[in-house]
């Protein structure tokens, strides 16, 4: 599992994500950003937010 707020990126918001994988966490990302931010993400982007998603413990996979 992956977390993600929008704060750690340096953003007045409060949302967060969790996602499953990192994947996952890409396109949640690409539809918050387009949603809430009103911007269309491009790739530099999508790989600094990734960046500051964190690894949530599931404990064994
Ligand atoms: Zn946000």
């Amino acid at each position: 599992m992956k977390k993600f707020s929008c704060s750690d990126a340096g953003a007045s918001c409060t949302a967060q994500v969790t996602a499953t994988d990192e994947q996952d966490l890409v396109r949640q990302l690409t539809q918050h950003v387009r949603q809430v931010h009103k911007i269309e993400p491009n790739e530099t982007i999508l790989t600094y937010l990734v960046s500051k998603a964190y690894d949530v413990g599931g404990g064994s996979r």
